[in-house]
């Protein structure tokens, strides 16, 4: 399998909504393979197949200490709780970080992939990505939910090189 290169804004296919997996063939599952390794490669803790040029709703996601690569195809949120402000980075935007709103708890619903259903209820890191990610596939960025440019900060060269939560 093979690392990806991963889109950067002001990449375009960031900014469209990819569609919905209907094959669960081969090469689905060699992207799903590449996002992985992608993932892990750039030190991530999520990446959507839009962030690797692909425009199929697919997610992948590790959170550090976490046994369990999650795998998530067509992902859809169907619910939300409470707020919480946070901090988040994006693979896709190297160098910054920002500080916005996120909900305490998520309930997600997808298809493994195999194209059986899975639910997953979520609360701190977890819920967060799967915000990102399921924006990404949406073709919604963080930096779309920060009320402002404060809100907004470029990281030092030694920071960058410490950050490890960038989804
Ligand atoms: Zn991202």
């Amino acid at each position: 399998m093979s690392v990806l290169s991963i889109r950067t804004l002001p990449d375009s296919v960031l900014r469209e909504k990819a569609k919905k997996v209907t094959l669960f063939n081969e090469s689905l599952q060699n992207l799903i393979e590449d996002m992985i390794d992608t993932m892990r490669y750039a030190n991530g803790v999520g990446l959507a197949a839009n962030q690797v040029g692909v425009l199929l709703r697919v997610v992948v996601i590790e959170i550090p200490d976490e046994e369990e690569v999650r795998i998530l195809i067509n992902p859809e949120i169907i619910k939300v709780e409470g707020e919480r402000r946070v901090d988040e980075g994006c693979l896709s935007i190297p160098g910054y970080r920002g500080e916005l709103t996120r909900s305490v708890k998520v309930r997600v619903k997808a298809l493994d992939r195999r194209g059986k259903a899975l639910r997953i209820r979520a609360e701190g890191l977890l819920a967060q990505a799967l915000e990102h990610e399921i924006d990404h596939i949406n073709g919604v960025l963080y930096i779309d939910h920060l009320s402002s440019h404060e809100h907004l900060w470029k990281l030092e060269r030694d920071e960058v090189e410490t950050t490890t939560e960038a989804i």
